[in-house]
C-alpha cells in the first residue's frame, strides 16, 4: 500500500520527536491520555446539543495495556473516534501550522517548548515507539480505519476491524538504548507512577489490569482505576504544593513556562465557585496578535462546558490562564446566553478584583518577579488604561511601571509622586525610542537640571496611556517637549522672542509651513536647537498615528526652539544682518538637526549633507 507523506512541518516536528534528546520522554503517556480524555469530552459536548447522543459517564474510560512479550503499549479510549479524513488531517498535519516557523531552530532542539504549546502532543509517541498504530472508529460511522507510521517517511491508512466507537493506539516500544531504558514503559508499576504523576485529575477512569493471583500458571487479572479523578480545584489548598499547580498548568497546556503566580480561589456565598488562575511569566508566541484568544476554562460542577470563556476576563487581563468551576452554572448554557448570565458576571467581577490585588501584592512583596511579569504583559496593562475611553484607568494606574531618569530603573507613579519636591508642579515625561536616546534629548535639559525626575516612555502606547490618565494623585503629566514646563526662570523669554521677532519670522518663512513657530527656548542649556509642540498632539504621537494603516496624516504643531545663549545663535544673527543666503542655510541645518534628534526622518538627506559641506568649505 502506498505511503502518504506527512505535511512538511509535521515531518520536521516528527523527526525532532524521534531524535529527541528530551529527558522526560515519559510525557508521551500524558499526551496520549489527555487526547483520549479530550475525545471523551467531545462525545460529552455532542450529547449537550444532539439529542441522538446520550452520555452515561460509566461507559467512558481510558485503558492502558502493556504487553511485554509483544513489546507493545496500547492506550484505548471510548471517545468520539476519528473518521478516515480526521485521521489524515489530525495526525498527518500539525493543527496549528506556522508554529514552527515562528520558533527558532535552536529553541526547538530540545523539544520541550513545543510539546503542548503547539498541540503536537500526539507525535510525542514517537519518542518511545518505533511504530505507532492508531485504530479508530468515529461516532456514527460504520467503518473503522487504521493509521500506521514508522516515522518521518510517511504513514498508511486502511480499513480495519474495530467494534467499539473510540480509538486504540498501539505503540511498538523501542529497544533499550544507551541513554534510555524503554523497557520501563512496559512495566506496570512504572506506568501507574506516570499516570498518577501527570494524569491524576483526568475526569474519566484510567484503567489498568492488575494480576490478582499469585499462582504462576494462572493469570487472574482485575481492572483497577489508577487516577483519583478528583480535580485539583476541588482539593484543599493545604494539600497542594506549588509543584501540583505547576503540573496542572503544564498538563492543561496553559503555557510552557513556569507561571509566576497562581491563585486558588474558593468562594462560597451568594455565588459559589472554585477557580485556579495563573499569571504566566512568558508571553505566548501569539499574544500580541489577532490569533490570540483570551479566556478561562469554564466548568459546571467539574464538567468542562467551554474551553475559552472570554467573558470571564477583561482584555487588560487577557494574559491570565486557568479555569473556573461553578455549580450554579447550567450545563446546557449556550455561548450567547452566557454573555448575559448574571452569575458569570459576578464571578468575572470577583475574579478581576482578585487578580488585581494579587498583582499589587506581587508588586509590593516581590518586585523582581513583578518586573518580569511587567516586561511580558505591561504593554497590555497600558493598553487597558488607554482603551474604553479610560474607563479602567483607576483600576490599572497603580500597576504601571515606567523607567525613571533618576532612579535608573522602573518606578511606579506613586513612587514618583511621593518623591516630588514641593515646588514641582508636574509629573514630567519624555518620549523616544530607547532610554539611552531619551537621556540625550536636549528637551530634557532644563527639567533634569532642576533635579526633577523624568519618566522615559519608550513604547508606542505609553504616551496615549499617559494622556488618558491626565493626572495621577492630582498631579498633571507634562511632556518635557511641551510648551509650558511650569518651571520659573530668572528672565522673561517672551521678551526675548519679541526682541528677535524679525529674525524668527524670517526663519519661519524659510521653513515654509514645516514649523508653526520659531521661539527662544526655555529648556535648552547646551544644545543649540530642539523641537517642541503646541497643542495636544506630540511628535511621538504623530509618529505612532502615522504608522497606523489608515493614518489620517495627523501632524503635531511643531515649534523650532532656539537656544539664544548658544554660540551658534551669534552666527545666526550675523547672517540675518549680512547674508540672507547663509541665514537660509543655517535655518535649514538647524531644523534638520532638530528632526534628527527627535528621531524623525529628514525630507532631503542629500540636501542636508550638501548643506553641511557648504558650511565646511
Ligand atoms: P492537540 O491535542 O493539542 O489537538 P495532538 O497532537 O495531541 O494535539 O492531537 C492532534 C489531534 O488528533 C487532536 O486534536 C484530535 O483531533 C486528534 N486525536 C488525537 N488523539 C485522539 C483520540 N484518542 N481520539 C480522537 N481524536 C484524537
Ligand atoms: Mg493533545
Amino acid at each position: 500500500m502506498a505511503k502518504k507523506e506527512f505535511q512538511a512541518e509535521s515531518k520536521r516536528l516528527l523527526e525532532m520527536m524521534i531524535n529527541s534528546i528530551y529527558t522526560h520522554k515519559e510525557v508521551f503517556l500524558r499526551e496520549l491520555i489527555s487526547n483520549a480524555s479530550d475525545a471523551i469530552d467531545k462525545i460529552y459536548y455532542k450529547a449537550l446539543t444532539d439529542e441522538n447522543v446520550s452520555f452515561d459517564k460509566d461507559n467512558y474510560y481510558i485503558k492502558v495495556i502493556p504487553n511485554k512479550e509483544a513489546r507493545t503499549l496500547t492506550i484505548i479510549d471510548t471517545g468520539i473516534g476519528m473518521t478516515k479524513d480526521e485521521l489524515e488531517n489530525n495526525l498527518g498535519t500539525i493543527a496549528k501550522s506556522g508554529s514552527l516557523a515562528f520558533k527558532g531552530e535552536n529553541e526547538l532542539k530540545d523539544g520541550y517548548d513545543i510539546i503542548g504549546q503547539f498541540g503536537v502532543g500526539f507525535y510525542a509517541a514517537f519518542m518511545v515507539a518505533d511504530v505507532v498504530t492508531v485504530k479508530s472508529k468515529a461516532l456514527g460511522s460504520g467503518e473503522a480505519y487504521k493509521w500506521e507510521s514508522e516515522g518521518a517517511d510517511g504513514y498508511t491508512i486502511q480499513t480495519c476491524d474495530k467494534e467499539e466507537v473510540g480509538t486504540e493506539i498501539i505503540l511498538k516500544i523501542k529497544e533499550n538504548s544507551e541513554d534510555e531504558i524503554y523497557d520501563d514503559y512496559l512495566e506496570e508499576y512504572r506506568l501507574k507512577q506516570i499516570i498518577k504523576k501527570y494524569s491524576d485529575f483526568i475526569r474519566y477512569p484510567i484503567k489498568m489490569d492488575e494480576k490478582t493471583s499469585s499462582d504462576e500458571s494462572e493469570d487472574h487479572t482485575e481492572e483497577q482505576i489508577i487516577n483519583s479523578m478528583v480535580p485539583i480545584w476541588k482539593k484543599n489548598k493545604n494539600e497542594l504544593t506549588d509543584e501540583d499547580y505547576e503540573k496542572f498548568y503544564n498538563e492543561k497546556h496553559y503555557g510552557f513556562d513556569k507561571p509566576i503566580k497562581h491563585l486558588h480561589i474558593s468562594v462560597d456565598g451568594t455565588i459559589r465557585y472554585n477557580a485556579i488562575l495563573f499569571i504566566p511569566e512568558n508571553i505566548p508566541f501569539d499574544y500580541y496578535s489577532k490569533e490570540y484568544e483570551k479566556g478561562l476554562e469554564l466548568y459546571s460542577n467539574g464538567v468542562l462546558i467551554m474551553s475559552k470563556c472570554s467573558d470571564l476576563l477583561p482584555d487588560y487581563f487577557s494574559f491570565v490562564k486557568g479555569m473556573v468551576d461553578s455549580e450554579d452554572l447550567s450545563l446546557n448554557i449556550s455561548r450567547e446566553m452566557l454573555q448575559h448570565d448574571r452569575q458569570l458576571k459576578l464571578i468575572s467581577k470577583n475574579i478581576n478584583k482578585k487578580i488585581k490585588s494579587e498583582l499589587q501584592n506581587l508588586l509590593k512583596n516581590d518586585r523582581e518577579k513583578y518586573e518580569a511579569f511587567f516586561k511580558s504583559f505591561g504593554t497590555q496593562l497600558k493598553y487597558g488604561v488607554y482603551s474604553d475611553f479610560g474607563a479602567n484607568k483607576e483600576m490599572l494606574q497603580d500597576l504601571l511601571l515606567f523607567y525613571s531618569s533618576k532612579e535608573k530603573k522602573l518606578v511606579t507613579l506613586d513612587e514618583y509622586v511621593s518623591r516630588m519636591p514641593e515646588e514641582q508642579k508636574y509629573i514630567y515625561y519624555a518620549t523616544g525610542e530607547s532610554n539611552e536616546r531619551i537621556a540625550k534629548l536636549p528637551q530634557t535639559e532644563l527639567v533634569a537640571d532642576k533635579g526633577y525626575e523624568i519618566l522615559f516612555l519608550t513604547e508606542n502606547v505609553d504616551e496615549f496611556a499617559i494622556k488618558m490618565l491626565m493626572t495621577y494623585k492630582e498631579k498633571e503629566f507634562k511632556s518635557v517637549s511641551s510648551g509650558d514646563l511650569g518651571i520659573e526662570e530668572d528672565h522673561d523669554e517672551s521678551q526675548d522672542t519679541e526682541e528677535y521677532k524679525e529674525l524668527f519670522d524670517a526663519m519661519k518663512n524659510i521653513l515654509a509651513g514645516k514649523v508653526s513657530d520659531v521661539r527662544v527656548s526655555k529648556r535648552l542649556k547646551t544644545h543649540p536647537v530642539c523641537l517642541s509642540t503646541d497643542g495636544e498632539v506630540t511628535i511621538e504621537m504623530e509618529k505612532v498615528l502615522n504608522a497606523m494603516p489608515d493614518n489620517q496624516n495627523i501632524k503635531a504643531d511643531k515649534v523650532l526652539e532656539i537656544n539664544t545663549n548658544h554660540e551658534v545663535f551669534k552666527s545666526l544673527k550675523a547672517s540675518y544682518e549680512n547674508d540672507k543666503e547663509k541665514l537660509s542655510l543655517f535655518t535649514n541645518l538647524l531644523y534638520n538637526q532638530a528632526l534628527l534628534i527627535e528621531g524623525l526622518p529628514i525630507q532631503d538627506p542629500v540636501e542636508f549633507t550638501n548643506d553641511i559641506c557648504k558650511v565646511m568649505v
